[in-house]
Protein backbone atom coordinates (compact mmCIF):
# COMPACT_ATOMS: atom_id res chain seq x y z
CA UNK A 1 0.00 0.00 0.00
CA UNK A 2 1.03 3.55 -0.80
CA UNK A 3 0.16 6.77 0.73
CA UNK A 4 0.68 10.47 -0.13
CA UNK A 5 3.00 12.93 1.75
CA UNK A 6 3.47 16.76 1.50
CA UNK A 7 6.43 18.13 1.73
CA UNK A 8 7.97 21.42 0.75
CA UNK A 9 11.28 21.20 -1.25
CA UNK A 10 12.28 24.64 -2.20
CA UNK A 11 11.04 27.72 -0.39
CA UNK A 12 8.84 29.81 -3.18
CA UNK A 13 7.80 26.94 -4.99
CA UNK A 14 4.47 24.73 -4.57
CA UNK A 15 4.62 21.80 -2.34
CA UNK A 16 5.22 18.78 -3.93
CA UNK A 17 2.88 15.65 -3.32
CA UNK A 18 5.31 12.56 -3.35
CA UNK A 19 4.20 8.47 -2.26
CA UNK A 20 6.08 6.07 -0.54
CA UNK A 21 5.02 2.55 0.69
CA UNK A 22 3.30 2.74 4.22
CA UNK A 23 5.22 1.27 6.78
CA UNK A 24 3.57 -1.43 9.16
CA UNK A 25 4.43 -0.38 13.05
CA UNK A 26 7.54 -1.31 14.68
CA UNK A 27 7.05 -2.71 17.94
CA UNK A 28 5.28 -0.28 20.42
CA UNK A 29 4.85 2.08 17.51
CA UNK A 30 1.31 3.22 15.86
CA UNK A 31 0.24 4.52 12.54
CA UNK A 32 -2.24 6.69 12.41
CA UNK A 33 -4.60 7.32 9.03
CA UNK A 34 -4.79 10.96 8.47
CA UNK A 35 -8.50 12.43 8.86
CA UNK A 36 -7.68 16.14 8.80
CA UNK A 37 -4.61 18.42 9.08
CA UNK A 38 -4.65 21.95 9.74
CA UNK A 39 -2.97 25.30 8.11
CA UNK A 40 -1.42 27.01 10.94
CA UNK A 41 -0.07 30.08 10.64
CA UNK A 42 3.54 28.40 11.16
CA UNK A 43 2.94 26.29 7.90
CA UNK A 44 1.92 29.85 6.07
CA UNK A 45 4.95 30.99 7.08
CA UNK A 46 7.14 27.94 5.58
CA UNK A 47 4.90 28.99 2.52
CA UNK A 48 5.68 32.20 2.22
CA UNK A 49 9.26 31.25 2.33
CA UNK A 50 9.68 33.81 5.63
CA UNK A 51 11.68 30.88 6.87
CA UNK A 52 14.74 31.31 4.30
CA UNK A 53 17.10 31.20 6.42
CA UNK A 54 16.13 28.06 8.11
CA UNK A 55 17.64 25.28 6.21
CA UNK A 56 15.46 23.11 4.44
CA UNK A 57 16.52 19.17 5.26
CA UNK A 58 18.32 17.48 1.77
CA UNK A 59 15.06 16.47 0.50
CA UNK A 60 12.62 18.43 1.76
CA UNK A 61 10.94 19.15 4.94
CA UNK A 62 7.56 17.10 5.43
CA UNK A 63 4.54 19.69 5.93
CA UNK A 64 2.09 19.38 8.63
CA UNK A 65 2.11 18.96 12.61
CA UNK A 66 -1.57 19.59 13.43
CA UNK A 67 -4.11 17.24 13.43
CA UNK A 68 -5.86 14.10 13.91
CA UNK A 69 -6.10 10.49 12.81
CA UNK A 70 -7.60 7.29 13.43
CA UNK A 71 -5.86 3.79 14.34
CA UNK A 72 -4.68 2.12 11.11
CA UNK A 73 -2.70 -0.26 12.40
CA UNK A 74 -1.35 -1.10 16.14
CA UNK A 75 2.69 -2.18 16.92
CA UNK A 76 3.64 -5.31 18.31
CA UNK A 77 2.63 -4.81 21.99
CA UNK A 78 0.42 -1.23 21.73
CA UNK A 79 -3.18 -2.22 23.13
CA UNK A 80 -3.86 1.27 25.26
CA UNK A 81 -3.12 5.25 24.94
CA UNK A 82 -1.26 6.93 27.26
CA UNK A 83 -3.70 6.37 29.79
CA UNK A 84 -4.25 2.96 29.56
CA UNK A 85 -7.49 2.97 27.68
CA UNK A 86 -7.83 0.34 25.34
CA UNK A 87 -7.47 1.62 21.76
CA UNK A 88 -8.07 -0.68 18.73
CA UNK A 89 -7.72 0.12 15.23
CA UNK A 90 -10.54 2.63 13.53
CA UNK A 91 -10.45 4.55 17.08
CA UNK A 92 -9.84 8.11 17.04
CA UNK A 93 -6.51 9.80 18.51
CA UNK A 94 -5.07 12.93 19.36
CA UNK A 95 -1.58 12.79 19.63
CA UNK A 96 1.42 15.16 21.12
CA UNK A 97 2.41 17.47 17.76
CA UNK A 98 6.29 18.00 19.12
CA UNK A 99 8.45 14.71 18.73
CA UNK A 100 11.25 15.31 20.65
CA UNK A 101 14.85 13.17 21.31
CA UNK A 102 13.54 11.92 24.60
CA UNK A 103 17.32 11.86 25.35
CA UNK A 104 18.17 15.33 26.31
CA UNK A 105 18.20 17.09 29.48
CA UNK A 106 15.36 19.23 28.64
CA UNK A 107 13.64 15.98 27.67
CA UNK A 108 14.68 14.25 30.65
CA UNK A 109 12.86 17.58 32.83
CA UNK A 110 10.32 17.09 31.08
CA UNK A 111 10.49 20.15 28.83
CA UNK A 112 10.02 17.77 25.82
CA UNK A 113 8.39 21.12 23.72
CA UNK A 114 11.99 22.36 24.33
CA UNK A 115 13.96 19.45 23.04
CA UNK A 116 17.27 20.88 22.02
CA UNK A 117 17.25 18.00 18.92
CA UNK A 118 14.28 18.70 17.55
CA UNK A 119 14.23 19.52 14.08
CA UNK A 120 12.58 19.48 10.68
CA UNK A 121 11.36 15.92 9.59
CA UNK A 122 13.17 15.29 6.38
CA UNK A 123 11.46 13.97 3.29
CA UNK A 124 12.34 10.71 1.77
CA UNK A 125 13.30 9.37 4.91
CA UNK A 126 11.84 5.88 6.56
CA UNK A 127 9.32 6.15 8.07
CA UNK A 128 8.27 8.62 5.44
CA UNK A 129 4.61 9.80 7.00
CA UNK A 130 6.27 11.85 9.58
CA UNK A 131 4.02 15.12 8.81
CA UNK A 132 0.31 15.45 9.02
CA UNK A 133 -0.40 16.53 5.16
CA UNK A 134 -0.37 13.08 4.42
CA UNK A 135 -2.63 9.76 4.31
CA UNK A 136 -0.74 8.54 7.07
CA UNK A 137 1.18 9.43 10.33
CA UNK A 138 4.17 7.20 11.89
CA UNK A 139 3.91 7.49 15.53
CA UNK A 140 7.43 5.93 17.00
CA UNK A 141 7.31 3.69 19.79
CA UNK A 142 6.43 5.20 22.99
CA UNK A 143 4.92 8.44 21.34
CA UNK A 144 2.14 10.15 23.62
CA UNK A 145 -1.37 9.37 22.47
CA UNK A 146 -5.21 9.71 23.59
CA UNK A 147 -8.43 8.48 23.19
CA UNK A 148 -11.03 11.04 21.70
CA UNK A 149 -13.93 10.98 23.70
CA UNK A 150 -17.26 9.79 22.15
CA UNK A 151 -18.94 13.41 22.69
CA UNK A 152 -16.52 15.10 20.53
CA UNK A 153 -17.40 15.45 17.15
CA UNK A 154 -13.75 15.23 14.20
CA UNK A 155 -14.20 18.76 13.31
CA UNK A 156 -13.38 20.09 16.65
CA UNK A 157 -10.34 18.13 16.75
CA UNK A 158 -7.79 19.20 14.42
CA UNK A 159 -6.48 22.47 16.31
CA UNK A 160 -6.76 20.25 19.62
CA UNK A 161 -2.30 19.66 19.35
CA UNK A 162 -1.64 22.71 18.23
CA UNK A 163 -2.93 25.84 18.67
CA UNK A 164 -5.83 24.68 21.77
CA UNK A 165 -2.06 23.22 23.63
CA UNK A 166 0.35 26.05 22.69
CA UNK A 167 -2.25 29.11 24.25
CA UNK A 168 -3.01 27.37 27.01
CA UNK A 169 0.52 26.67 28.01
CA UNK A 170 1.35 30.46 27.39
CA UNK A 171 -1.86 31.37 29.43
CA UNK A 172 -0.10 29.25 32.07
CA UNK A 173 3.55 30.30 31.86
CA UNK A 174 2.20 33.69 32.43
CA UNK A 175 0.27 32.66 35.64
CA UNK A 176 -3.17 33.90 34.62
CA UNK A 177 -5.74 34.01 37.74
CA UNK A 178 -9.20 34.74 38.15
CA UNK A 179 -10.18 38.03 37.24
CA UNK A 180 -7.51 38.76 35.13
CA UNK A 181 -7.44 41.13 31.97
CA UNK A 182 -6.18 39.57 28.97
CA UNK A 183 -5.06 41.28 26.00
CA UNK A 184 -5.02 39.34 22.70
CA UNK A 185 -3.16 40.22 19.64
CA UNK A 186 -4.49 38.18 16.95
CA UNK A 187 -7.95 36.34 16.56
CA UNK A 188 -6.78 33.50 13.89
CA UNK A 189 -7.32 29.99 14.84
CA UNK A 190 -4.60 30.71 17.98
CA UNK A 191 -6.20 33.92 19.56
CA UNK A 192 -9.95 32.41 19.28
CA UNK A 193 -8.71 29.21 21.77
CA UNK A 194 -6.62 31.88 23.41
CA UNK A 195 -10.16 33.75 24.36
CA UNK A 196 -11.89 30.50 25.01
CA UNK A 197 -9.06 29.08 27.28
CA UNK A 198 -8.48 32.05 28.88
CA UNK A 199 -12.16 33.07 30.00
CA UNK A 200 -12.55 29.05 31.33
CA UNK A 201 -9.23 29.70 33.18
CA UNK A 202 -10.94 32.70 35.24
CA UNK A 203 -10.17 35.95 33.08
CA UNK A 204 -12.36 38.84 33.80
CA UNK A 205 -11.77 40.71 30.55
CA UNK A 206 -10.72 39.13 26.99
CA UNK A 207 -9.62 42.10 25.04
CA UNK A 208 -8.68 41.07 21.42
CA UNK A 209 -7.06 42.70 18.31
CA UNK A 210 -7.37 42.25 14.70
CA UNK A 211 -7.97 43.59 11.43
CA UNK A 212 -10.49 41.25 10.09
CA UNK A 213 -14.00 41.59 11.07
CA UNK A 214 -15.23 38.03 10.74
CA UNK A 215 -12.40 36.84 13.19
CA UNK A 216 -12.98 39.50 15.86
CA UNK A 217 -16.76 38.75 15.68
CA UNK A 218 -16.30 35.01 15.97
CA UNK A 219 -13.77 35.88 19.00
CA UNK A 220 -16.97 37.54 20.55
CA UNK A 221 -18.91 33.83 20.60
CA UNK A 222 -15.84 32.57 21.83
CA UNK A 223 -15.97 34.87 24.95
CA UNK A 224 -14.17 37.95 24.19
CA UNK A 225 -15.56 41.05 26.44
CA UNK A 226 -14.12 43.71 23.79
CA UNK A 227 -12.54 43.57 20.49
CA UNK A 228 -10.54 46.31 18.89
CA UNK A 229 -10.34 46.50 15.38
CA UNK A 230 -6.48 46.98 14.18
CA UNK A 231 -7.82 49.05 10.89
CA UNK A 232 -9.62 51.71 12.73
CA UNK A 233 -7.26 52.46 16.23
CA UNK A 234 -4.27 52.02 13.09
CA UNK A 235 -1.63 52.98 15.64
CA UNK A 236 0.11 51.83 18.40
CA UNK A 237 -0.69 54.55 20.94
CA UNK A 238 -4.44 54.41 20.04
CA UNK A 239 -4.22 51.10 20.69
CA UNK A 240 -2.86 51.14 24.01
CA UNK A 241 -4.81 53.62 25.31
CA UNK A 242 -7.91 51.60 24.27
CA UNK A 243 -6.73 48.73 26.32
CA UNK A 244 -6.18 51.15 29.34
CA UNK A 245 -9.50 52.58 28.80
CA UNK A 246 -11.50 48.86 28.66
CA UNK A 247 -9.26 47.65 31.66
CA UNK A 248 -10.49 50.78 33.79
CA UNK A 249 -7.11 52.14 33.90
CA UNK A 250 -5.53 48.58 35.56
CA UNK A 251 -3.67 47.64 32.21
CA UNK A 252 -3.42 44.30 30.97
CA UNK A 253 -2.09 41.47 33.58
CA UNK A 254 -1.21 39.22 30.38
CA UNK A 255 -0.78 40.16 26.75
CA UNK A 256 -0.49 37.11 24.05
CA UNK A 257 1.26 37.73 20.68
CA UNK A 258 -0.04 35.46 18.18
CA UNK A 259 0.93 37.13 14.85
CA UNK A 260 4.45 36.85 14.35
CA UNK A 261 5.15 40.64 14.50
CA UNK A 262 8.22 41.97 16.35
CA UNK A 263 6.49 45.28 17.40
CA UNK A 264 4.38 44.25 18.66
CA UNK A 265 6.22 43.32 21.46
CA UNK A 266 6.67 47.02 22.59
CA UNK A 267 3.12 47.53 22.06
CA UNK A 268 2.41 44.76 23.99
CA UNK A 269 4.57 45.97 27.33
CA UNK A 270 2.36 49.21 26.97
CA UNK A 271 -0.94 47.22 27.36
CA UNK A 272 0.74 45.86 30.21
CA UNK A 273 0.10 47.15 33.95
CA UNK A 274 2.71 46.37 36.35
CA UNK A 275 3.46 43.10 37.70
CA UNK A 276 1.65 42.07 34.14
CA UNK A 277 3.54 39.19 31.26
CA UNK A 278 3.83 39.72 28.36
CA UNK A 279 3.83 36.34 26.34
CA UNK A 280 5.36 35.56 23.19
CA UNK A 281 4.19 32.90 20.18
CA UNK A 282 3.63 34.25 17.34
CA UNK A 283 7.18 35.06 16.74
CA UNK A 284 9.20 32.11 15.01
CA UNK A 285 10.53 33.43 12.57
CA UNK A 286 14.49 34.28 13.72
CA UNK A 287 15.84 37.79 12.64
CA UNK A 288 12.91 39.97 13.10
CA UNK A 289 14.14 42.75 15.77
CA UNK A 290 12.46 45.48 18.09
CA UNK A 291 14.01 47.43 20.59
CA UNK A 292 12.03 48.15 23.70
CA UNK A 293 13.17 50.66 27.16
CA UNK A 294 14.03 48.15 29.47
CA UNK A 295 13.25 50.47 32.50
CA UNK A 296 9.58 50.28 31.28
CA UNK A 297 10.21 46.62 32.75
CA UNK A 298 11.60 47.24 36.41
CA UNK A 299 8.25 47.07 38.19
CA UNK A 300 7.20 43.54 38.01
CA UNK A 301 6.47 43.12 34.35
CA UNK A 302 7.77 40.26 32.58
CA UNK A 303 8.95 38.52 29.14
CA UNK A 304 8.01 34.96 28.80
CA UNK A 305 8.23 32.51 25.27
CA UNK A 306 6.59 30.07 24.82
CA UNK A 307 5.99 27.27 22.50
CA UNK A 308 3.84 24.13 21.82
CA UNK A 309 3.21 22.07 25.35
CA UNK A 310 4.09 19.35 27.01
CA UNK A 311 2.34 15.90 26.06
CA UNK A 312 0.50 15.68 29.37
CA UNK A 313 -1.92 19.17 28.83
CA UNK A 314 -3.58 16.84 25.86
CA UNK A 315 -6.32 15.11 27.97
CA UNK A 316 -7.02 18.05 29.95
CA UNK A 317 -7.78 19.80 26.75
CA UNK A 318 -10.11 16.94 25.54
CA UNK A 319 -11.97 17.39 28.94
CA UNK A 320 -12.14 21.20 28.07
CA UNK A 321 -14.00 20.74 25.12
CA UNK A 322 -16.24 18.07 26.28
CA UNK A 323 -16.94 20.15 28.92
CA UNK A 324 -17.58 22.99 26.83
CA UNK A 325 -18.98 21.35 23.41
CA UNK A 326 -22.40 23.11 23.73
CA UNK A 327 -21.35 26.35 24.64
CA UNK A 328 -18.69 27.67 22.41
CA UNK A 329 -19.17 27.44 18.52
CA UNK A 330 -16.21 24.96 17.81
CA UNK A 331 -18.29 23.84 14.72
CA UNK A 332 -17.41 27.11 13.81
CA UNK A 333 -13.48 26.95 13.91
CA UNK A 334 -13.00 25.26 10.49
CA UNK A 335 -13.97 27.65 8.20
CA UNK A 336 -12.70 25.45 5.01
CA UNK A 337 -11.81 22.25 4.14
CA UNK A 338 -9.86 21.44 1.44
CA UNK A 339 -8.60 18.23 -0.16
CA UNK A 340 -4.98 16.85 0.34
CA UNK A 341 -4.61 16.73 -3.50
CA UNK A 342 -5.32 20.70 -3.41
CA UNK A 343 -2.68 21.79 -0.63
CA UNK A 344 -1.10 24.24 -3.50
CA UNK A 345 -5.12 26.49 -4.03
CA UNK A 346 -5.60 26.13 0.08
CA UNK A 347 -2.88 27.78 0.72
CA UNK A 348 -2.78 31.14 -1.36
CA UNK A 349 -6.82 31.55 0.38
CA UNK A 350 -5.66 30.56 4.11
CA UNK A 351 -2.78 33.47 3.37
CA UNK A 352 -3.84 36.45 5.80
CA UNK A 353 -0.93 38.34 6.06
CA UNK A 354 -1.30 42.20 4.60
CA UNK A 355 -5.06 41.17 2.99
CA UNK A 356 -8.50 39.68 4.28
CA UNK A 357 -9.68 36.01 3.87
CA UNK A 358 -12.79 34.91 5.11
CA UNK A 359 -10.90 31.52 5.74
CA UNK A 360 -10.80 31.49 10.15
CA UNK A 361 -8.85 27.80 9.96
CA UNK A 362 -8.73 25.50 6.98
CA UNK A 363 -8.18 22.28 6.71
CA UNK A 364 -6.86 19.47 4.32
CA UNK A 365 -8.39 16.40 4.31
CA UNK A 366 -6.99 13.12 2.84
ZN1 LIG B 1 0.74 24.89 14.45
ZN1 LIG C 1 15.22 16.14 23.65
Amino acid sequence: MKGRVVACKEYGKPFEIDEYEVPTPEPGAVLLRMTQAGICGSDLHVWRGDQVNVQLPPGGRVMGHEGTGVVEALGEGVSTDSLSQPIKEGDRIVYAAVFPCYHCHLCLRGDTNWCVNRGYAPAGVWPYFTGTYSDFLYLPPRHPLFLVPGELSDDILGPVNCAMGTVTTGLMRAGLREGQNVVIQGAGGLGIHATAMAKDMGADRVIILDRLTNRLELAEEFGADHTINIEEFNTAETRVQRVWELTDGRGADVVMELVGRAELLAEGIDMLGNGGTFVEIGDIVAGREVSIDPSKLLRGKNIVGSLMYRPDLLPTLLNFLVKNRNKLPFDKLISHKFPLAEVNEAFPQAEWSQRQTEITRAVLVP
